[in-house]
């Protein structure tokens, strides 16, 4: 059987008007700044109103390290929510914007696939309503700045060598990843070398994800360390006088995107940052704002578990005072057969036992999830693919870990498909059985919470890394920074640092690379091992295909 690509089914969709998407939570058309007919910006001031409504639920979807076969978080998350609709409770999503870059890199979109999708697809895919563009101005308005501030005679000794603010653009584009500057003489400034970042991981994006307000915005965005002095002192973008024009071009994009999904329910899709450099979930604004309109809010963290549910908790959760109160782990029959060692050409035949072998890396996260105090309910997204054999395997061995598998067919049926998973996850919510607790409290020195992290979620042995970086640490502690989260830039596809080690390893070694303070988010980045900021294209790349037919409608896009 064909199946229909997920550009065909979103399409297809019958949207209601935006307006119509607000009622359903109450917002008034005042208070929805449209963006064409199907998006809009929730308004700064309803979301001051609400403030001392009482939260909904919060469920947090997250998944088994990655393979190539795909898991569907997204799908996932968007299929639940229309699930929780469809029994008759009120839920909306919480979702990333998709960057530019890999849409034209690699096939696969952002807002969810085939009957679990939110719409309009090819919008929140491309400009959306300009957050992304927002960000790369602000960012690139302080680039500019600072090498204004050099060339008109560096008032506050800025050492050229040590600028650590680099630029951005929301595109692969692996050509801008080193270069000089300011080459063609006097006129141009100082020579240097710097290089550009994909927008996605810019401190900018992770400050307006987490910042409550437009005044956190702004006070966050000062405290930034764009460069050193000579004397290795640092200079903040609020000594270059950038934070308040910064925050003017950020003021619109601050605000919340409201979308529908394909059964038109309601989707805040909001803030993108990357899930190694920074934390990988939708903004704290978006979440917050959602959590006093609906009385359960579904939302997403990147990559699997061990990053992105471990961030959510000790990042997104410490910082914006939230606490999950269910954990919804996505799995696959194929994923796991290919942690069970099947290649991907062979996931087609069924092969029960591989599943089984497979199964140790979903324990892993299961038993981890625990360790949050949060319960967990596995969801197994099915793909069609998949035989009644291996999707009992996956339900017995969840079963042995004392948890609970429910299979979901969202993907192919909607919320017809996803209304047990539904049932089970409003149960589990409502009954409060969330203890939820961070990893680790905020006065544990920064090496221990890298330790705490790589023993209880990673199970490594031990943590290494050379005296440079343990004394790098100390510093920040010294001028203050200790308090804060630390966040981890490791390999998405194992719980080692090695991408290749498939399933539960116990005693790695986790080095560490580099740390690099963002003092404006209010995290230090834990790099161990190579963390790509600006990305390249693939041989072929997808812009290749992407066109527009006779009718004006987008082919190629996924
Ligand atoms: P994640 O959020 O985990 O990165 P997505 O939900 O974005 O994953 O899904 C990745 C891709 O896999 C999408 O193109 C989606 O259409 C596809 N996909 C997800 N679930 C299924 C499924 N059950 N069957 C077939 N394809 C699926
Ligand atoms: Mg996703």
């Amino acid at each position: 059987m064909a199946f229909k690509t997920d550009i065909e089914i979103a399409r297809e969709a019958s949207k209601q008007p935006i307006q119509e998407i607000g009622a359903k939570l109450g917002i008034a058309t005042e208070h929805l700044l449209p963006y064409g007919h199907d998006k809009a910006k929730v308004s700064q001031d309803f979301i001051n109103s609400v403030q001392d409504r009482k939260n909904g639920k919060l469920i947090l979807v997250t998944a088994i390290n990655p393979t190539p076969a795909g898991e569907g978080k997204t799908t996932t998350t968007v299929g639940l929510g229309d699930g929780l609709n469809a029994i008759g409770k009120k839920a909306a999503i919480c979702i990333r914007e998709a960057s530019l870059g890999p849409n034209f890199g690699m096939k696969g979109g952002a807002a969810g696939g085939g009957y679990a999708q939110v719409v309009p697809m090819e919008d929140m895919n491309l400009h959306f309503t300009g957050d992304f563009h927002a960000i790369t101005s602000a960012h690139n308005l302080l680039s500019a700045m600072i090498d204004n501030h050099i060339y008109w005679g560096n008032e506050l000794e800025i050492d050229e060598r040590r600028v650590v603010w680099r630029r951005v653009v929301d595109m692969n584009d692996r050509a801008l990843r080193d270069i000089v500057t300011s080459l063609g003489g006097v006129a141009n400034g100082f020579p240097r070398q710097t290089g550009f970042d994909i927008t996605v991981a810019s401190e900018v994006m992770a400050i307006l994800c987490l910042s409550k307000d437009l005044a956190d915005l702004e006070k966050r965005l000062g405290d930034m360390i764009v460069a050193y002095r000579r004397d290795k002192s640092p200079v903040y973008c609020r000594d270059i006088k950038a934070d308040g024009a910064m925050t003017v071009l950020l003021k619109d994009a601050m605000q919340p995107n409201l979308v529908q999904t394909l059964e038109n329910n309601p989707a805040f899709v909001h803030g993108g940052p990357f899930a190694n450099i920074a934390h990988g979930c939708n903004s704290v604004i978006a979440t917050t704002t959602a959590l006093k309109l609906a009385d359960y809010v579904v939302t997403e963290a990147g990559f699997g578990a061990d990053l992105g549910a471990e961030k959510f908790m000790n990042i997104k959760c410490r910082k914006a005072g939230l606490a999950p109160d269910c954990v919804v782990l996505v799995a696959t029959v194929r994923a796991m057969k290919m942690n069970g060692g099947v290649a991907k050409a062979d996931l087609g035949a069924e092969n029960v036992d591989a599943v089984k072998k497979g199964c140790a890396n979903l324990g892993r996260h299961i038993s981890n999830v625990k360790s949050f105090g949060v319960p967990v309910v596995v969801a197994i997204n099915h793909f069609s693919g998949d035989t009644e054999a291996e999707v009992q395997a996956v339900k017995d061995y969840v079963a042995s870990q004392g948890s609970e598998a429910i299979l979901s067919k969202h993907w192919a049926d909607g919320s017809k498909g996803s209304e047990a998973l539904a049932r089970r996850v409003a149960e589990i919510a409502d009954a409060d059985r969330s203890q939820f607790a961070p990893l680790y409290p905020d006065d544990m020195s920064l090496f221990g919470k890298i330790e705490r992290i790589a023993t209880k979620i990673y199970h490594a042995g031990e943590v290494i890394a050379d005296k440079k970086i343990r004394d790098q640490l100390k510093e920040w502690e010294a001028q203050g920074y200790g308090n804060l989260p630390v966040c981890m830039a490791k390999t998405q596809y194992s719980f080692s640092t090695d991408p290749n080690l498939r399933g539960a390893p116990e005693g790695h070694t986790l080095p560490i690379r580099e740390v690099r303070l963002s003092a404006g988010a209010g995290f230090v980045v834990v790099i161990c091992g190579e963390i790509m900021t600006m990305p390249g294209l693939p041989r072929v790349p997808a812009s290749e295909t992407i066109r527009l037919n006779e009718g004006g409608q987008i082919e190629g896009l996924f």
